[in-house]
């Protein structure tokens, strides 16, 4: 169990962001203090290279103008004052290797014999500089073998005891330091990608909490993080969606239960009327007549609807074509001319003489005839209706206007949806499925569906679709 938790939160987000900061924090630390060591190390054997050079040169001035003697005299009067023969070493050497002059070796080891640094110097080189190590002595020696004369070469060394104790307390202290600066970015690390993950563990325990059932709860969005803000957002729109889908989903179940039970229930009562008592063969006819036509208005309501759900999903297959607009709907005003002749109303049709038009003809042609169908049942005889395709700036318009009794305002909204029907088409027939497919249909073909209505007076039905 605890093995578990071990390995589960070594998989944690926060656990890798913290060990990738230290790590990362840690390294580039490491980097900036080895150039810096690197760089102090370098500039101090420069200088010291500087100081051995300046002595040499005024060592190999002096045997210059004075000869050896002048040279012994000098060092002999630098032996007197601060000089230790433990720090540092003067001689001079011929190329074979004989020493001529030089202070006391003993305690600088091998260096004491070696001369073949001396055998080196060829004619080329004036000077060169070496560090070497000293058996017996923790710190090395830094040295210059520079020729003064001819055949002669003078050595000088120094040890690097105070140098090299320089650095390695720098070297302690930087390492401690690293030490400290490796827990702390771990811990800041830490402190960052806790803060920063807080907002994906708020949103976890709220979709958690709607596993557990509680629909309503939301993610806060108080998060400092835009980031993080936007997860919320998106994640609270998408359950908004959802809990939306799921109404309208259960009310279209409720609405198919009662929208498809009163028919099936008619065929049900017919036929065991039938059954139950005894009819003439005409009377089996009528039932017959009945029962199909019940069945057509119940396969009508399942096509419709599965119609409505493939444009809404895409799954319909549109055939765009270019024809003429005005032609389609005069055409469709035509079939519906008759009917309205039949409630005596004034029917209008204010269209050009051509309009080309591409997009899917036979969706257009159910959209035409579904508001024009509307137009022509809600408006009581004597009343209007007229139909005006217009050309915009923008694209095309399709207005359909009647003097019907209008939409209540608070009805507006919902007129679109499945099975939705309102108080005044108590008396008509229909399902309140011809606004939801003519949406469907336009909104699939990129358009847009409004409607403007006054109770009393009437309503006007635009469809727009852009070019
Ligand atoms: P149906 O006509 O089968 O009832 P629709 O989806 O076509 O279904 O319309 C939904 C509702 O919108 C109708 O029940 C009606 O209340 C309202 N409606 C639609 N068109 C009009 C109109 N032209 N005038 C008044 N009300 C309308």
């Amino acid at each position: 169990m605890l093995l578990k938790k071990i390995l589960d939160f070594k998989n944690t987000l926060v656990f890798r962001l913290t060990v990738l900061y230290a790590v990362l924090f840690t390294l580039l630390s490491f980097l900036a203090f080895s150039i810096f060591y690197y760089r102090i190390y370098t500039i101090t054997l420069q200088s010291l290279d500087q100081e051995l050079l300046h002595k040499a040169q005024n060592y190999a001035a002096i045997m210059a103008h004075l000869g050896i003697k002048g040279l012994k005299a000098r060092m002999a009067l630098e032996a007197e004052s601060d000089y230790d023969e433990t720090e540092e070493f003067i001689r001079v050497v011929r190329h074979d290797g004989q020493v001529l002059v030089t202070t006391e070796m003993s305690s600088w080891g091998a260096l004491g014999q070696f001369n073949r640094l001396a055998a080196r110097m060829g004619d080329k080189n004036s000077h060169f500089f070496n560090t070497l190590p000293i058996s017996g002595r923790e710190y090395k020696t830094h040295l210059i073998t520079a020729a003064i004369g001819t055949g002669l070469v003078l050595q000088l060394g120094e040890t690097l005891d105070e140098t090299e104790r320089f650095l390695t307390i720098f070297r302690d202290l930087f390492l401690t330091l690293l030490i400290i600066f490796m827990i702390l970015s771990a811990l800041i690390g830490w402190f960052i990608a806790r803060r920063a993950l807080l907002g994906v563990e708020e949103v976890t325990h709220t979709a958690m909490e709607i596993a557990d059932g509680e629909y309503d709860t939301r993610v806060q969005l108080t998060h400092r993080f835009e980031e993080i803000k936007r997860l919320g957002r998106t994640f609270n729109h998408m359950l908004d969606r959802i809990q939306k889908l799921l109404r309208s989903m259960k009310e279209i179940n409720d609405n198919i239960a009662h929208d498809l039970r009163s028919p099936l229930a008619r065929i049900r009562g017919i036929a065991e009327m039938t059954l139950t008592t005894k009819k003439s063969i005409d009377d089996y006819k009528s039932m017959a007549v009945s029962t199909i036509e019940e069945c057509d208005s119940l396969i009508d309501i399942v096509n419709t609807m599965l119609d409505i759900t493939e444009a809404e999903t895409g799954v319909r297959k549109v055939k765009p074509e270019q024809f003429d607009l005005a032609a389609l709907i005069s055409e469709a005003c035509e079939l519906f001319r008759p009917l309205a002749n039949e409630k005596k109303i004034a029917f209008m049709a204010k269209l050009p003489d051509r309009l080309v038009f591409r997009a899917d003809r036979k969706s257009l042609q159910r959209i035409v005839s579904n508001l024009l169908e509307n137009a022509i049942k809600f408006t009581p005889p004597g009343g209007k209706v007229s139909v005006v395709l217009l050309e915009t700036e923008s694209g095309v318009a399709i207005r359909f206007e009647d003097t019907g009794p209008g939409i209540p305002a608070a009805d507006q909204p919902r007129i679109f949806e499945r099975f939705y029907r309102g108080d005044n088409s108590r008396a008509q027939g229909g399902v309140g499925l011809g606004l939801s497919l003519a949406k469907a249909l336009v909104e699939a073909m990129g358009g847009v569906i409004s409607v403007e209505s006054t109770p009393a007076k009437g309503s006007t039905f635009v469809v727009a679709f852009s070019r």
